[in-house]
């Protein structure tokens, strides 16, 4: 087999690996870098692959592949979770950035016309290649996927997380015997904090914020993240008011549609019933006045009824927000987290409510990405990806040095050879 790394390297975004064997061309993801305006991967003629296998529903990895769907198409091979998260998202991107995407909803939907549903852990043949999909921990109907061909494995770590959460199961990482791993790197220079003491300090924060008559503002991603939060405050007992609003709203029915992905449906079933759906703006704005805990898109503030609140909440010392999702470096969210600034009433002014961090991942750490390496069977050629530069760099060095794997942070463009 050959891999060509098309995109993700050296970066978080647009991750997009073609693999092609004597016959058979894949690609394992095909997303967008989201910035001001989207990037996309190094350019592939649709005649040039034969499927996508996708990993898991965020848009930097699945962005991309309506550009495959101008004529015929292909076929794409995902979870069903993942297929109706991927749509919702694809849709609100277009809704969003449509104006600087090279696609239209047309495409959408011809894409979901050629979708092929995997269970994971079933054995599926594409061409000459033999595919499983593995359970990743990260999100939602998210897998690892194994590529076997002419004797040789490969494994494409997709975003994973080994650990259980709330929502989720943690990531199956029994890989058996390996020749090549595309390895996520996201985390591979920092540990996350215990999660048991990040839920702990989270609900005691929110309960502090509430008791003193204030409102705390949660943005969280609607996939995923949103749920996470109402599980773990569902799951601490919170005593107070619960709103949540947004695309997440979606995203619950979907979460409830497909429960053999959850770890625990009926906590995430017993969480939404105990919370107050927004969807008007007269409910928006005395909810956003009321002392309660408030769950909403976007998770970096970007959009959504988010940007409302954090306009509300920003003006009261008594209230806060929490932070509970990565934010990218030029969004509102990070503006907010370094400088205490954010928009009210169309002015960037300085923050009244507290602002704290939570760090809820939906990563490995540092920690364990490096013991899933120790325990990797096989002598397999590694590269590293879907990190920043420094973190991809260093995690190849380290895994040279520690394991004496054959290990590099590829370029665009790269190709290997398994
Ligand atoms: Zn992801
Ligand atoms: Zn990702």
């Amino acid at each position: 087999m050959e891999v060509k790394v098309l995109g993700g390297a050296r970066e978080v975004g647009r991750s997009a690996f073609l693999v092609r064997g004597n016959t058979t061309r894949i690609l394992l993801d095909f997303g967008v870098l989201i910035h001001k305006t989207p990037a996309f991967p190094i350019h592939i003629q649709r005649k040039d692959v034969d499927a996508v296998l996708l990993s898991h529903a965020h848009l930097d990895h699945s962005g991309a592949i309506p550009l495959l769907f101008f004529t015929s198409g292909v076929k794409v091979y995902a979870t069903d979770l993942t297929f109706d998260l991927t749509k919702l998202l694809i849709e609100d991107f277009l809704k969003v950035s449509g104006f600087y995407l090279p696609f239209e909803y047309i495409e959408l939907i011809n894409m979901m016309r050629n979708t092929i549903n995997i269970n994971y852990n079933e054995r599926f043949k594409v061409g000459e290649f033999e595919i499983t999909f593995l359970e990743a921990g990260h999100i939602a109907g998210g897998a690892s996927i194994i590529i076997e061909n002419g004797g040789k494995r490969l494994l494409y770590t997709g975003d994973l997380n080994v650990h259980e959460t709330q929502l989720l199961r943690g990531a199956v990482t029994e890989f058996g015997e390996l020749d090549f791993v595309i390895t996520e790197s996201t985390y591979a220079l920092t540990d996350h904090p215990p999660r048991k003491d990040v839920e702990r300090e989270f609900v005691n924060f929110a309960k502090e914020v509430v008791e003193r008559g204030g409102t705390l503002l949660v943005p969280a991603f609607a996939v995923g993240r949103s749920q996470e939060i109402a599980c773990v405050l569902k799951s601490a007992n919170f005593p107070y008011r619960i709103a949540m609003d947004g695309m997440a709203l979606k995203v619950n029915d979907i979460h409830l549609n497909h429960p053999e992905y959850l770890r625990d449906p009926n906590l995430l079933r017993k969480s939404l019933e105990d919370i107050e759906f927004i969807s008007s703006w007269s409910e928006r704005r005395r909810i956003a006045k009321t002392p309660s805990v408030i769950i909403s898109p976007a998770g970096m503030l970007g959009g959504g009824a988010a940007v409302f609140y954090n306009s509300e909440v920003a003006k009261n010392s008594k209230n806060a927000i929490a932070i509970v999702s990565y934010q990218v470096a030029d969004t509102p969210g990070r503006t907010l987290l370094d400088k205490g600034l954010a928009l009210v009433n169309g002015k960037l002014k300085k923050v009244k409510a507290e602002i704290k961090r939570f760090d809820f991942s939906s990563h490995s750490g540092r920690t364990d990405l490096f013991k899933m390496f120790e325990k990797i069977k096989g002598n397999p050629k590694i590269i590293t990806i879907h990190g920043d530069e420094r973190a991809c760099v260093n995690f190849a060095e380290e895994l040279k040095e520690r394991f004496g794997l054959d290990a590099i942070a590829p370029k665009p463009g790269d190709t290997f050879i398994v």
